[in-house]
């Protein structure tokens, strides 16, 4: 397999777009789109560990169970069975 074909393999996996003539900008979504992967605390256990070490530094944090609030819902870090929904 290329490095082509990776790249493009990649990007169908990912619902992504590629174009043949800009090679550089379909790597550099696919590494974007990865990187939003990482940092999400709903998908990512880097993402959670960071959080609960930085908690505090977060904009909205649950006031119950103190995980960060996300799209209004607890993310519930430490399995709680918290339910708190803002609003
Ligand atoms: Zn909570």
């Amino acid at each position: 397999m290329t490095y082509k074909q990776v790249i493009e393999e990649l990007c169908v996996v990912n619902f992504l777009s590629w174009d043949h003539d800009d090679p550089m900008g379909t790597v550099m979504r696919l590494l974007e789109y990865e990187v939003q992967l990482a940092l999400d605390p709903r998908i990512s256990k880097q993402a959670v560990d960071l959080i609960t070490q930085y908690g505090g530094c977060f904009e909205r944090q649950c006031p119950i169970c103190e995980s960060p609030v996300i799209d209004g819902k607890c993310q519930d870090i430490g399995n709680n069975n918290c339910t708190y929904t803002e609003g």
